[in-house]
This record gives C-alpha cells, structure tokens and sequence, in this order.
C-alpha cells in the first residue's frame, strides 16, 4: 500500500522541543508563562499589530472578541456564509442570531453588494448587526477595502477570521490586522500548529487585556475568589505556546512550499477546460493554505465528490469546499443574503470545488501522483 497522502497535516520545523524544553526545566508546565508571553508578542509583531492574547483555539478567540464586543442573547451577527462552522458557533453560545452573507466571485469570500443588502434590511427593521465576521478562505483575503468601508459607514465592528490565512496580506497588510479583532487558529491542519490553540489580535490593548481576564475566569481584583461576570478558561498553556514559538520561525517557509504545491497544480492543469484553480485577487497574497479548485460541470464528466472517492480509493485525501452555513441544518431559518438571487456563488462553488491535498510534507513525486490521477479521471465532456 502507498503512504496516504494527507489534506494539510502538522509539519514540524525543528526548534519547537527546545522551547517545550525550557518550559519543562522552568517547571512553566502550569497554564501561562515565559512561553506564552513570547509567543504573543513573537506573532503580534509578526503581523504588525500592538497586541495578541493566546487561547485554546481559534473558536476560543471568536467567541471572546464577540463577548469583548457586547454581544449578547438577542442580538444580531453578520456572518460569511462559506466557512468553518467555527466561525458561527460563538455567534450561537452568546445567544446570538446569525445573518449569513453570501460569497463573491473573485475572492470566495464575503461579497460588498450582499453586505450591503443586509446592512439595508438590518437598518429598515430597526436592528443593527453588533458585528461582522469576516472570513479568509483557504488563505485568501476578503474584499477588505470595500468591507470594511461599509461597516464603518454603519458604525459596526469587524471580527476578522484569519484562522485560515495567517502569512497572507491585503494590499501589503498581514491579513487578520484589518478589524477590531483578528483570529488566527493554531488547530493540527492549519499552516502552523501548535497541536490546538489560536490568537486574538487586537491593536486595543486594553481590549486584548481585557481578554486576557475573561479567558482566566474573570477573577475579580480580591485575594478570595470573586466574580462579577462571565468567564471562560480559553488561555492557552505555556507547553502549547512552546510549539506555536518554533513553528513561527517556519511560517515563511510554509507560506513558500504551500504556494508552491499551488503553482505546481495550476500549471499541470492549466491545458484542462472547465477547471478553475481558486482565484487570488490583485493586491493581495495568498499563504494558499489549501490549493482548491472547481469542476464546471458543463464542460467535465466527474463531479468533486467522485473526483474525492477516486482520489480517496488511492490513499489520497482530498475534501469538498465548506458546505455553505446558510444550508446546514443547525442555522435553519437564519436570514441569509445571496450576492444575486439567481446565481448564489457559495451554493455554486460548494457544488463545484475540491480541496487537493496540499501537505507541505507532500513530495513533489507524491504530488505529481495526485496530478496524474487527477488528469487521467477528468474527462472533458465532448461536444458532438
Ligand atoms: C479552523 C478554523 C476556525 C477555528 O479554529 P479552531 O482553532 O479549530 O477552533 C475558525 N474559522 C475558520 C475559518 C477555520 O478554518
């Protein structure tokens, strides 16, 4: 049997056991320390932003930065709609309702027009959203410019989900620096792991401080323990942020190998009509967390999920695009608000996109296997 060939898995870079070392020779095996520090202050830097505060996951970080935003039960949440259920939940936990917004075109991710459609009805009916949760895509920035224009119009704060594309940028900003909060996840599949874990990012550094409290239990200022409001246990370990330290300083080199197992599809498919390799918009960098890809099923025989069953009969992993929010039965009766009525681009590239394996411990060998196979499978449909 061939070695599986996985979607995205942890690569370690080398230096990660020294800091886990030092934690241990410190005894710092307790929540928090030298590690945690640094590493907040390592990725704060990193992307150009005052200050960070390190949890236990990405969702860990969404649901604080909504808490730290005032939302409560009854309140609205703008969402995109294609993402990670993880982006949602917190939404879910405050009691919250969520109105999922449709993708565009060029980027996958929250389109301008329907933003704007929803900011309409949401001011007709006398309720503004509390905030709006962004997502970037596989690695790819959303429209940020134009987004952020409108939510400013309305006075409403951004929650930028970044889990995906941490190392990418807008116009020359590190993605995930654009809103009041940014999010990165350190989840096992992510371009860098530290095993499970994720950031809040803020350049409020009073907020981010505040964040730090709520993540702690939200222990008052006296020596016997009391509590006035909610808290949570989200911080991350000091082990944790060991791993998240020497996975840093391979972050670049992640981004590199990740863009070029994407360049190394682009190209072999490049001659095959009615495949489509994700979009990455002027200006903007993409870490190509995940090479993704569509079938036009106009012009070619095998669905993704087929494609997805052939690779998977290789030992090959490969995944469909997020199943839209809108359309999963956990938000049912949630008010969603399509880019077009007659062409909704999430429902379009979940039926039409794949995500290829883009390990970047993936030999370029082991990748020219799932290309083969790939332009052995998609038959283009013959017009007679
Ligand atoms: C992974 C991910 C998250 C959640 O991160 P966890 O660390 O797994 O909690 C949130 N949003 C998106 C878009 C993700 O891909």
């Amino acid at each position: 049997m061939v070695e599986r060939i996985l979607l995205s898995s942890p690569h370690m870079g080398g230096l990660e056991q020294s800091f886990i070392q030092e934690a241990f020779e410190t005894n710092w095996i307790a929540p928090l320390g030298a590690n945690v520090n640094a590493f907040e202050r390592e990725l704060a830097s990193y992307v150009g932003i005052k200050a960070g505060s390190a949890t236990s996951s990405g969702t860990a970080a969404i649901h604080l930065a909504l808490d730290l935003l005032g939302v409560r039960a009854g309140d609205i949440v703008f969402c995109s709609t294609l993402t990670f259920i993880a982006s949602a939940n917190p939404i879910l936990y405050l009691g919250a309702k969520p109105v999922f917004i449709d993708s565009e075109e060029s980027t996958w991710n929250m389109s301008p027009e329907a933003l704007k459609l929803a900011f309409k009805d949401a001011k007709a009916s006398g309720q503004l959203p509390k905030a709006v949760i962004i997502v970037n895509l596989y690695g790819q920035s959303a429209r940020m410019a134009e987004l952020m224009d409108i939510c400013n119009s309305y006075g409403v704060p951004v929650v930028e989900d970044a889990a995906e594309s941490l190392g990418s940028t807008y116009r020359g900003k590190k993605s995930g620096t654009f809103g009041k909060f940014g999010i990165y996840s350190f989840n096992g599949n992510k371009i860098i792991t530290t095993s499970g874990g994720g950031m809040l990012m803020s350049d409020d550094i009073d907020l981010i401080e505040k964040s730090r409290f709520l993540a702690t239990q939200a222990r008052d200022a006296a020596k016997h323990y009391q509590h006035s409001v909610i808290g949570y246990n989200y911080r991350m370990s000091n082990i944790v942020a060991g791993i998240g330290r020497g996975q840093l300083k391979v972050l670049n080199e992640r981004v590199s190998q990740k863009r070029a197992i994407f360049q190394r599809y682009a190209e072999a498919f490049s001659h095959l009509d009615g495949i489509e390799m994700m979009p990455e918009l002027d200006g903007t960098f993409s870490n190509r967390w995940l090479s993704t890809m569509t079938l036009d099923p106009m012009k070619i025989l095998i669905t993704p999920n087929e494609l997805i069953d052939v690779l998977d009969e290789a030992n090959i992993e490969a995944r469909p695009v997020w199943k839209p929010l809108h359309m999963q039965p956990l938000f049912s009766g949630s008010k969603f608000f399509p880019h077009d009525e007659k062409d909704i681009v999430s429902e379009r590239l979940f039926a039409r996109g794949i995500c290829l394996p883009s390990d970047t411990k993936m030999t370029e060998e082991q990748q020219q296997r799932v290309i083969d196979l790939i332009i052995h499978k998609v038959k283009p449909i013959l017009i007679k």
